[in-house]
């Protein structure tokens, strides 16, 4: 059961999750990760909490082999649905702590060990978005879910703990900070306006410098941040204003398909064996923020470790400029980005 605290001082919240430490760490481990003892391989489906959700043939008998992609509860999880009342204390400002209340789901986005989610092709890339918008949707409508994150971890830089091609998604009851602001700057500049949009401003300014654009099709830009904290980081920005991946349209999903795989492996041919975070925030069904944001991708690699004075001051230090990293991203995605067909088994 996990908690999340406020510091009195400071005003940030942490959560502490004891339970999260008990996983199984695969990077950390002497012997290499192999199908054979790995919980999301096909035919090891009782290792793992019942399944909640699967692409498979009909008639596939849950929990059995003949999935294509399988969501499941974590087994570890960082918030848990059955901690208490949901917003338990947030009416008074005075209490700084509160359940870990949410969900935790992992989407395991094949049935094989091999290969990672950027060399998966492109309909199965869109197979696993599917399930994580289907996934969203549900999650959007709980009592008590106010945001949600899904995201993916891919090597040992990332936090990540296994190598099978896995997303996760945790819904909150509150509305984490980096979702906060970005919906507070919209609603800034939408109140300072009469009504622009903050996020289609941003992309046409990107758009008409074009230098640190990577790619643009009707339903998404694709640019390297102006003030990107990672090197290479990359946003995947739709046209469209939602403020939930779960109200995406297929053409936009099948847009973040076409192009997320493509980004990744422009990053792996670039920095071979990159540990990256991809992640993209949602307003849960209903959340007046949806009116001015725009659900968005954020490829965050994972290749410097902050240091002192980036952790002691909350300021990080990029020594990528975005212009040079979309410059190379975009080399790397013309000479077909196939990058090293990492085996990872
Ligand atoms: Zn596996
Ligand atoms: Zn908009």
């Amino acid at each position: 059961m996990s908690e999340f605290r406020r510091d009195p001082i400071t005003g940030r919240w942490t959560l502490i999750a004891e339970n999260r430490s008990a996983r199984p760490n695969e990077y950390g481990a002497a012997a290499p990760s192999s199908p054979s003892n790995c919980p999301f391989c096909a035919g090891h489906e009782s290792w793992t909490p019942s399944e909640v959700a699967a692409y498979g043939p009909p008639g596939r008998a849950p929990n059995g082999p003949g999935w294509t992609v399988r969501t499941i509860p974590n087994k570890f999880p960082t918030v848990a649905p059955d901690v208490g009342t949901p917003h338990d204390g947030v009416a008074d400002p005075g209490v700084a702590r509160r359940p870990g209340f949410g969900y935790h789901e992992v989407v395991v986005e094949s049935p094989a060990h091999a290969p990672l989610f950027p060399f998966l092709g492109g309909d199965r890339a869109h197979e696993v978005l599917t399930m994580v918008r289907a996934r969203l949707r549900v999650l959007s409508s709980r009592a008590g879910v106010a945001s949600l994150v899904a995201f993916e971890n891919s090597g040992p830089e990332s936090g990540g703990t296994l190598f099978h091609p896995h997303a996760q998604i945790v819904a909150l009851a509150e509305v984490p900070p980096r979702l906060a602001e970005e919906a507070e700057a919209a609603a800034r500049v939408a109140r300072a306006t009469g009504g622009n949009c903050l996020f289609e401003t941003v992309l046409d300014d990107e758009r008409r410098a074009a230098t640190r654009v990577i790619a643009d099709t009707a339903e998404l830009t694709a640019y390297a941040p102006f003030a990107s904290e990672h090197p290479y980081e990359v946003r995947l920005v739709p046209r469209r204003h939602s403020g939930s991946l779960a109200e995406a349209t297929d053409a936009e999903l099948g847009g973040v398909a076409g192009l997320l795989p493509g980004v990744l492996r422009a990053l792996l041919a670039i920095v071979p064996d990159a540990s990256y975070n991809f992640v993209t925030r949602s307003f849960a069904s209903g959340r007046p923020e949806s009116a001015t944001y725009h659900w968005h991708v954020d490829v965050l690699p994972r290749l410097v470790r902050p240091d002192g004075f980036e952790v002691g001051v909350g300021i990080a230090v990029n020594p990528v400029s975005p212009e040079a990293a979309a410059e190379e991203i975009r080399s790397a995605l013309a000479a077909g980005a196939d990058g090293p067909a990492r085996p990872k088994t």
